[in-house]
C-alpha cells in the first residue's frame, strides 16, 4: 500500500465514500429484487420467483449478497477499506452469475436478469477516484454479459452491455476529471507551500544578512589595516580575510532567497566569464588534483545577461563538480550554441553522483549532504537562470558522475 493512502484524512474519505456505496448498494438491490420479482408479477398475476421453477440460487442469492457485508465491516474495522469495493463488485459479479447460469442453463427461457444495482456499480465508480477501480467495474460487469451471453447462445445480453458501455464512457470521463482537477490542486498547493516557505526564510534570512554585513565590513576592513600595519607578525591575516570574504558569499547568498536580486542585462562574452570562474576555483581544484577541460564550439556569440551573476552561478556548479571528486579527476565544460538562439554550458564531473531520490531535493534551500555546506549554491543558481529565462538540467548517474547543462537564451526578448 502506498504510503500516502495510509494518511487518516485519505483513509476517512475513503470510508465515507464505500459506506455511501454500501448503502445505495442494498437499497438498491433489495428494494429492486423486491418490486421486480414479487410486486410486479403479483400485479400482472404472474408467478412470483419463489413460485417458478426457475429458481436458480433462490433465496441463497439473498442471503450470500448480504453476507458481503460482515466481511465488508471486518475489513473496514480492520483499517482497510479500500479492498471493500473490489469485494463488491468481485462478489456480486460471482454470486449474480452463478445464480443466471443456474437459472438458465439448459433451459429455453430467456435471458433477463440482472439488477438495476449494476448500473449504479458503474455510474458510482467515479466517486472512488481511482482508476483500477473503475476499469475492474466496466471490465468486470461488461466481462459478466459476455461470457453469460456465449454460456446461454443468447442474444439478450447485447442491450446490457451496450447499457454499461455507455455508462462506462461517461463515467471514464469523470473519473478522468477528478483525477486531472486533483492532480492540479496538488500541485497548486505545493508551488504555494514552496514559494510560502521561501518567503518566510527569504525575510529571516534578508534581515539577518543585513545586520552581518555592516560589521562584518568592519571587521574586514580592520584586519586588512592590521595586516598592512604589522606586515612581519604573523600568516593568519590572509586566512582570517579569506573566512571573512567567504562568512561574506553565504550571507550573499542567504540575502538571494525569496527576495531576488534586479537583472542588468548586457551583452558579455561566454569564454571571458568561464576563465573568469576558473580563475576563481582554480587553487581549490588544484589541491584536490582536478582537471578542468574547456571546449567550446567554435567562435561564440556575445551572451545577453547579467555578467556578475552569472559568474556566480558558474562558480557554484564548478565549485559543487569539484567537491564531489574529492580524490581527484576530470571535469569537462563544453560550451555550444543550440539553434542559433540558445548557449548551451555543460558541467560534467566524474564524481559520486547523486541518488535519484534526492534529486527533488535540489535547489531546495539549505539541502546540502556535504558537512561543511550551505545547501544554498543550486537554489541561487536556479533563481539566477529562471531571471535569465534560462533551463537547468541535472542528470546524474551514480559512481559515474554528474552533468549540469544550463541553456540561456542568447538574446534577450
Ligand atoms: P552545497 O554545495 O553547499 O551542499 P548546493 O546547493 O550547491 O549546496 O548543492 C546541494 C547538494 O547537491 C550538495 O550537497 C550535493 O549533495 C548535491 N550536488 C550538487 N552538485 C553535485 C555534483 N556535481 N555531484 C554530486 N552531488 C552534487
Ligand atoms: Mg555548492
Amino acid at each position: 500500500m502506498k504510503e500516502s493512502i495510509k494518511n487518516p484524512k485519505l483513509l476517512f474519505e475513503e470510508r465515507k465514500a464505500i459506506i455511501l456505496f454500501i448503502w445505495l448498494f442494498y437499497i438498491m438491490y433489495y428494494s429492486f429484487e423486491f418490486f421486480y420479482y414479487q410486486i410486479r408479477p403479483k400485479i400482472n398475476s404472474e408467478k412470483t420467483l419463489f413460485e417458478t421453477d426457475e429458481v436458480g440460487l433462490g433465496i441463497w442469492l439473498y442471503i450470500l449478497i448480504f453476507c458481503i457485508l460482515p466481511v465488508s465491516i471486518y475489513f473496514i474495522k480492520k483499517g482497510n477499506p479500500y479492498i471493500v469495493k473490489y469485494i463488491y463488485i468481485l462478489g456480486y459479479i460471482g454470486i449474480d452469475m452463478i445464480d443466471t447460469l443456474m437459472t438458465y442453463m439448459g433451459t429455453e427461457d430467456k435471458y433477463s436478469a440482472g439488477n438495476i444495482v449494476e448500473v449504479l456499480f458503474v455510474l458510482f465508480s467515479p466517486i472512488f477516484v481511482n482508476k483500477k477501480y473503475f476499469w475492474t467495474v466496466s471490465i468486470g460487469m461488461i466481462g459478466k454479459e459476455i461470457i453469460i451471453g456465449l454460456l446461454l447462445q443468447d442474444l439478450n445480453v447485447v442491450v446490457p452491455m451496450v447499457i454499461y458501455i455507455i455508462l462506462s464512457v461517461i463515467a471514464y470521463i469523470l473519473v478522468i476529471r477528478f483525477n486531472s482537477y486533483i492532480k492540479t490542486l496538488t500541485t497548486v498547493y505545493e508551488e504555494l507551500r514552496h514559494k510560502e516557505k521561501l518567503a518566510v526564510i527569504g525575510q529571516m534570512a534578508a534581515a539577518i544578512g543585513h545586520e552581518i554585513r555592516n560589521p562584518l565590513s568592519s571587521l574586514r576592513g580592520f584586519t586588512q589595516l592590521q595586516q598592512e600595519r604589522y606586515p612581519n607578525t604573523n600568516d593568519y591575516f590572509p586566512i582570517m580575510i579569506q573566512e571573512i570574504d567567504r562568512i561574506n558569499s553565504i550571507v550573499n547568498d542567504l540575502m538571494y532567497i525569496g527576495k531576488p536580486k534586479v537583472i542588468h542585462f548586457e551583452k558579455a562574452s561566454i569564454e571571458e566569464i568561464i576563465a573568469y570562474t576558473l580563475s576563481i576555483t582554480q587553487q581549490q581544484a588544484e589541491r584536490q588534483g582536478v582537471k578542468v577541460e574547456t571546449t567550446m564550439a567554435g567562435p561564440l556569440p556575445p551572451l545577453d545577461c547579467d555578467e556578475k551573476q552569472l559568474k556566480q552561478v558558474f562558480i557554484n556548479l564548478i565549485k559543487n563538480a569539484i567537491e564531489a571528486m574529492p580524490e581527484g579527476g576530470k571535469i569537462e565544460i563544453r560550451v555550444k550554441v543550440l539553434e542559433k538562439q540558445k548557449m548551451v554550458v555543460s558541467i560534467q564531473d566524474e564524481g559520486d553522483g547523486i541518488p535519484k531520490e534526492n534529486i527533488l531535493n535540489l535547489g531546495e534551500p539549505f539541502y546540502t549532504t556535504k558537512e561543511s555546506g550551505t545547501g544554498l549554491g543550486l537554489m541561487v543558481t536556479n533563481q539566477i537562470i529562471k531571471e535569465h529565462f534560462g533551463e537547468f538540467n541535472i542528470s546524474s548517474e551514480l559512481e559515474k558522475g554528474t552533468r549540469v547543462d544550463v541553456i540561456l537564451p542568447i538574446n534577450h526578448r
